[in-house]
């Protein structure tokens, strides 16, 4: 099979840990008998470096053309970086922003897995964690309240703001629709989250997901409040699966799960719209403390290729083999600097690449 897939390296660490993760692309194609086409876009300070905007038209209908594209990170120092002496929308981040918004990007996807090997890291008491947990938080990311109408107005003298949460039928029943699609591809178990005691717009989220389901017998769907969920996840981590919710929850809920696992350098991440077409990047940020030192973990980045290969391209095996490389490095004891701990042995983002590249056989 060849792949069309766009690569933006973006700032900081992202070349870094993206060259990883093509190391580890090209083995499987190796050994799996896949061919690439890489196309090159920049994006955010490198964009700007260049072209003087963070993403030009014709990088986004390069993009396009492509049938998914793999990202480090964006952006820079806040504090010391030119980039932020641009105008908002000129600053490397609202590159990102265009990029989703053109490509319709509604669906994100946040894996939070607690490696048995990493469950130092995790906060929470180990009885909780025994054996580690694995759950995917799937958030709508283009509806919601951080898209609804806003104002701040005097009204009988004080100040009054408004934010309106509202989501139409297709809005929840397109993400659902890719919450149980997802969920195929797991364990079969949707947990949808919502605030249905209260808010209008949770009650037709429900009704919508409960339709979706249908479709679906195979997949369990249980209905949990945000409130309790918030709960349940530093209490029972391990009874989710897919976690099906909306932009502003998930936002949250996201956050928290991601807490629990440990290192940040450890985080893939997807943004996912109505076709195979997806955007694979890596949770964090583009680390300028750390970047150009060689000491950048480069996981979230080859677990964020490994959803490519699973989501985009419906190469379930391929991927199950570089999360299974993963694990198997993490078994051996080496350790990037942030996830590390006595007696494992250090070593740095290309060395980290070498390592997970050679167990995919
Ligand atoms: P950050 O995630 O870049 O860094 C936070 C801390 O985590 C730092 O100490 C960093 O060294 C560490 N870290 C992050 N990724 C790591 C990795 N792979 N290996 C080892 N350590 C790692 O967050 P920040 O410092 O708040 O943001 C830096 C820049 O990244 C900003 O310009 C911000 O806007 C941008 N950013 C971009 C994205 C994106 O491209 N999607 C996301 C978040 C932040």
């Amino acid at each position: 099979m060849n792949l069309k897939i766009g690569v933006i390296k973006g700032d900081g660490i992202g070349p870094e840990v993206v060259t990883e993760a093509m190391k580890v692309l090209d083995k499987v194609g190796e050994v799996y008998g896949h061919t690439y086409s890489y196309e090159q876009l920049l994006m955010g300070g490198a964009s700007i470096d260049v072209h003087g905007v963070p993403i030009t038209d014709e990088m986004i209908e390069t993009a396009k053309s492509c049938e998914a594209i793999l990202m480090g990170s964006i952006g820079g120092d806040a504090k010391t970086s030119p980039w932020y002496k641009l105008e908002p929308s000129k600053r490397p981040e609202a590159g990102l922003l265009k990029i989703r918004k053109a490509l319709n990007l509604f669906a994100n996807l946040r894996p939070a897995v607690l490696y048995d090997e990493l469950k130092g890291a995790c906060p929470l008491k180990e009885e909780l964690t025994e054996g580690g947990f694995d759950m995917m938080i799937m958030r709508e990311l283009t509806g919601g309240l951080y898209f609804g109408e806003r104002k701040t107005e005097e009204i009988d003298g004080l100040m009054t703001a408004c934010d309106s949460l509202t989501y139409n039928e297709e809005e929840i029943r397109r993400i659902a629709i890719r919450g149980f699609d997802i969920a195929m591809k797991r364990n079969k178990k949707v947990t949808s989250v919502d605030k249905a005691n209260v808010l209008d717009s949770s009650r037709l989220w429900r009704k919508v997901v409960e339709e979706v389901s249908k479709d679906y017998p195979e997949v369990t769907l249980e209905h949990m409040l945000v409130d309790n969920c918030a709960m349940q996840l530093v209490k029972n981590p391990k009874q989710f699966d897919v976690i099906l919710t909306e932009n502003m929850f998930g936002d949250i809920l996201s956050d928290e799960a991601s807490m629990v696992t440990g290192s940040i350098g450890m985080l893939a991440s997807a943004s996912l719209n109505e076709t195979k077409f997806g955007l694979y990047e890596p949770s964090g940020g583009s680390a300028p403390d750390i970047a150009g030192k060689g000491i950048a973990n480069p996981i979230a980045t080859i677990l964020s290729a490994a959803m490519m290969l699973r989501f985009s391209f419906d190469l379930d095996r391929e991927a199950s083999v570089i999360e299974a490389a993963v694990e198997k490095v993490l078994e051996e004891g080496y350790r990037t600097i942030d996830i590390m701990s006595e007696g494992k042995t250090l070593v740095g983002t290309s060395e980290m690449g070498d390592l997970i590249a050679g167990h995919i056989i």
